[in-house]
């Protein structure tokens, strides 16, 4: 091909939700597209989804859904749309005397709905939107290690293929590639953020928050009728359930086979005092999270607590996001945040239709030398410079939503205790 031809070259770093799209709005614009990631492909069985003993639920807002709308793929939000469930509300539990109460709290007005995804079902589903794709190559087990922006290339550990494909953390050599733009989506530790850092005057802050997570789960019930979905939750599928407490919270968020993927949130302290002795996470539970005990089994409560990670909790902000014309990073490894507003994917998702955005302001053709390196870099600093407030803001917006769900949620049910005193 003659180079006046040669189609811009982008590389995408990190196959999680926001890398695949990513991709898929490069592909969608005629580029040669290389996605490398650091797991195996997670449609295989043997791959263990990063961070997580299995994949967690998400709540899926119109932010993350539009962004896949105008991806020019009808069918990838086709195929989304029958892995979720809506939720209309959230659901406060709580004790009053010795009896359980819930409280629903309407979303919105008009009805519109959030929507519970499972996080592997949609990169699954992004990921074989992708491989459809002729003008697309994947690289699983590759490992960012090092990036020249100025040169426009990059280096990956890599497998030699003398091992499985399938073999989590073989990788034997490394290799060079070369690109036009690179993308970085490759999560809140970002490599590529890391090496961007030292060609841009980047400004950054991270701070963890004195709170880590564990996953449990409310196992689905036996269907007392087989046509009958619903009858396999053993409470509302159509909420996000909430119990709040002053300085922490469990939550509860439906899945598609009637269980519900839950997380404790708590300060470390108490996850060291129950650690020391976790046969009293029962009691703990019956104590602060009322109800629980009768949906997941005691024993099943010190297993998940024993057995399953307890992670921690990171807000990342920093700016500009981009290098000169070639390189910029979306998704958690610009803007990770804590998830109390539910929104780190969703404004990852958006990142790249507005990223997109900019790049067809500025770029006609997907012909790399048809386009000047000047209106390379201008989108690329638009984007930086529009995006940043917005990521911040929801930054703070997800820090500040932890006091909403974990104590100010509870504000109307006092309310609501009051009112039924009075009476
Ligand atoms: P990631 O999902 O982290 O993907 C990054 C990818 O890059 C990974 O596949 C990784 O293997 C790969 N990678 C990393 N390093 C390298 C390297 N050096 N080379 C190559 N590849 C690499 N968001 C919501 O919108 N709604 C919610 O309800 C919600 N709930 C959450 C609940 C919890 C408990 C947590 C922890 C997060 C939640 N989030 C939620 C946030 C959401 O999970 C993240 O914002 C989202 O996963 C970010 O996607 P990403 O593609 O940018 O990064």
């Amino acid at each position: 091909m003659m180079d006046e031809e040669k189609r811009q070259k982008t590389i995408v770093i990190g196959a999680g939700p926001v890398g695949a799209l990513a991709a898929l709005y490069a592909a969608q614009r005629g580029h040669e597209v290389e996605v490398y990631e650091l797991r195996s492909d997670l449609r295989l069985p043997s791959t263990t989804p990063l961070n997580f003993t299995k994949s967690i639920n998400l709540a899926l807002s119109e932010r993350g859904i539009n962004a896949m709308r105008q991806s020019g793929c009808p069918n990838l939000l086709n195929k989304v749309d029958s892995e979720t469930i809506p939720l209309r509300a959230r659901m406060i539990h709580g004790a009053k005397g010795g009896d359980l109460y819930e409280l629903s709290q309407e979303y919105d007005v008009h009805g519109r709905t959030i929507f519970a995804v499972d996080r592997g079902g949609l990169n699954r589903a992004l990921l074989d939107e992708l491989e459809s794709m002729p003008n697309v190559k994947f690289f699983f087990n590759h490992k960012l290690t090092g990036a020249d922006f100025k040169r426009r290339k990059a280096w990956f550990e890599a497998p030699t293929g003398k091992a499985p494909q399938d073999s989590d953390g073989v990788r034997d050599q490394e290799v060079e590639v070369n690109f036009d733009l690179l993308i970085g989506a490759d999560g809140a530790h970002s490599a590529a953020r890391f090496h961007l850092m030292k060609y841009v005057r980047m400004d950054y802050q991270q701070e963890y928050i004195d709170t880590l997570w564990c996953e449990f789960t409310i196992p689905a019930k036996e269907r007392e009728d087989a046509n009958d979905r619903q009858s396999s939750f053993s409470i509302s599928p159509h909420h996000l359930h909430i119990w709040p407490g002053k300085e922490f919270m469990f939550i509860a968020i439906p899945s598609l086979d009637g269980s519900f993927t839950c997380t404790l949130f708590l300060p470390s302290s108490h996850f060291n005092t129950l650690e020391n002795d976790p046969n009293s996470v029962p009691i703990f539970f019956d104590t602060n999270f009322p109800g629980v005990t009768s949906l997941i089994h005691p024993s099943e409560l010190i297993a998940s607590f024993t057995q399953n990670p307890h992670l921690p909790l990171i807000s990342i902000k920093c700016g500009p996001y981009h290098f000169s014309d070639s390189a910029v990073i979306v998704g958690d490894a610009a803007h990770a945040m804590v998830p109390f507003y539910g929104q780190g994917m969703n404004a990852g998702l958006e990142d790249v239709r507005v990223l997109f955005s900019f790049l067809d302001e500025h770029i006609l053709s997907p012909t790399y030398t048809k386009n000047t390196a000047s209106q390379r870099a201008q989108a690329l600093a638009e984007y930086s410079s529009f995006r940043k407030d917005d990521a911040h803001a929801i930054n703070d917006l997800a820090l500040e939503n932890y006091t909403e769900m974990r104590a100010s949620v509870v504000s109307p049910l006092y309310r609501l205790r009051k009112w039924l005193e009075e009476r």
